[in-house]
């Protein structure tokens, strides 16, 4: 999973990426509004840490154009601010921030809130088995059914399909699958990625049911929360 912090101050900055990293999330960060805006949609984070007080674009503006933009309107964020009255609290909440930390704060319950905002969002993290419409995929037994019949198939497929269902209905871009299934270090050409997707599409789609995969014109794919 990855968190971005949109934060102005270093010390801060680093504080939270530390924490994170040692909870096993991937962190990106941005320095200001504008910075946090581009990083949203690059990145394409699981998680947003926003702080409120930030040069040019503030947080509360950050968080309510995010909420404005269809694509990353369902973003979970969660404001970091150092005014903790009731009112604030009550406005940050109101422009669609879904969590409210102060500083001061405890790196210890900010994870837990992270932890619970993202098991509220996507209950199927962390879980044994994933299930979304007719197709189930068991990450123990290593077994993947769609309806009555069950799929074969490779270990990328696998990967890849793991990889769409703990993300259904986000478009995804070539660069991300990469990235997710392959690895952040490894030199693959996007059209790679596309062959998986093929195979993966010919497993899942093998019975004529409708297909799961969505192709995103000029963006990437999407697998469909039915
Ligand atoms: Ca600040």
């Amino acid at each position: 999973m990855k968190i971005l912090i949109v934060e102005d101050e270093p010390a801060m900055v680093e504080l939270l990426r530390y924490n994170l990293e040692s909870e096993g999330f991937d962190v990106v960060s941005a320095h200001d509004g504008e910075e946090g805006l581009l990083a949203v949609e690059e990145e394409q984070p699981d998680l947003l840490l926003l702080d409120w007080m930030l040069p040019g674009v503030s947080g509360i503006e950050l968080c309510r154009r995010i909420r404005r933009d269809g694509k990353n309107s369902a973003l979970p964020i969660i404001m970091i601010t150092a005014r903790g009255e009731e009112h604030d609290r009550v406005r940050g909440l109101d422009i669609g921030a879904d969590d409210y930390v102060t500083k001061p704060f405890s790196p210890a319950e900010l994870m837990a809130r992270i932890r619970a905002l993202l098991r509220r969002r996507n209950p199927d993290i962390g879980a044994e088995k994933l299930t979304v419409g007719d197709v189930e995929l068991d990450l123990v037994a290593y077994r993947v059914r769609r309806g009555e019949r069950d799929l074969h198939l490779g270990p990328t497929e696998f990967k890849l399909l793991r990889f769409f269902m703990e993300r259904a209905g986000r478009v995804l871009t070539r660069d991300q699958l990469l990235d997710g299934v392959w690895g952040q270090n490894v030199y693959l050409e996007d059209r790679t990625v596309d062959v998986h997707i093929r195979r993966l599409r010919k497993a899942l789609n093998a019975g004529d049911e409708p297909d799961l995969i969505r192709t995103v014109r000029a963006v990437g794919y999407c697998f469909e929360r039915v």
